[in-house]
């Protein structure tokens, strides 16, 4: 008897212990954790050697603005050296001064996410370079018509045109969405759209600066998987 009673042992132990695995809360490998989008999202901004300080406080405005009205808060962390090794960091918000390398692209590049099979790294880049010469683009081409109305205006920040500082907001907050959609593809119209020119427009409505509903839903569903991730659960406790 004791041997069939082993056998039987010896298969309904490891059963139990899958069984009660079962029963412990859906969570997210880590691995996977760290590219979901969380209700409160902690951004490191980093503005490179030659990027004007005084960029920071509007560009962190602009930005969190944005996301605030997708149900996202930033909260802002100091910025530190490249490659810092920091977990409690979700995005990695890099403004440099120089241009994006544009080889593979057709249009002029303001920022980038790089992707690895699909999921998105952290580090996000925008180049303050890029925009500049963007909005000198828009304005000799569009010069006379409302496009231009908003620069002239005589609001300026910190020595920078309201114009140029909303741009740099609204390329990061766009490089933001590739990152918490995990996408790198564009919608018609709203924040994700290809190019930022509508968001920036004097004529810009608040449709312009928010998701369009299909992404709207790819980052509700992302955030309920976010909140499965065994880091917010510990945090909660
Ligand atoms: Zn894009």
């Amino acid at each position: 008897m004791t041997t069939p009673l082993a056998l039987l042992l010896a298969l309904v132990l490891p059963l139990a212990v899958d069984a009660r695995s079962l029963r412990s809360p859906a969570e997210v490998p880590a691995a996977e954790c760290v590219a979901l989008p969380r209700p409160t999202m902690r951004i490191r901004l980093i503005l490179e050697r030659d990027v004007p300080p005084s960029l920071r406080a509007p560009l962190e405005t602009v930005i969190a603005d944005v996301w605030r009205d997708e149900g996202i808060q930033i909260q802002w962390l100091p910025g530190a050296a490249a490659g810092q090794a920091d977990p409690s960091t979700n995005i990695w918000l890099r403004i440099t001064a120089k241009t994006i390398d544009t080889r593979r692209q057709p249009a002029p590049t303001l920022g980038h996410v790089r992707f690895m099979d699909g999921v998105p790294h952290s580090h996000v880049v925008v180049s303050w370079q890029a925009v500049q010469d963007w909005v000198r683009m828009q304005r000799d081409r569009m010069f006379g018509n409302h496009f231009v109305g908003a620069p002239h205006a005589g609001l300026r920040i910190a020595g920078f045109d309201a114009f140029a500082v909303r741009a740099l907001g609204y390329a990061a907050a766009h490089e933001v969405g590739h990152f918490v959609l995990a996408s790198r593809g564009h919608d018609r119209d709203g924040l994700m759209r290809p190019d930022i020119g509508p968001m920036v427009a004097g004529d810009s409505t608040p449709a312009d600066l928010r998701l369009a509903p299909a992404s709207r839903e790819t980052l509700r569903s992302r955030l309920l998987r976010g909140a499965e991730c065994p880091q917010l659960r510990s945090a909660a406790r």
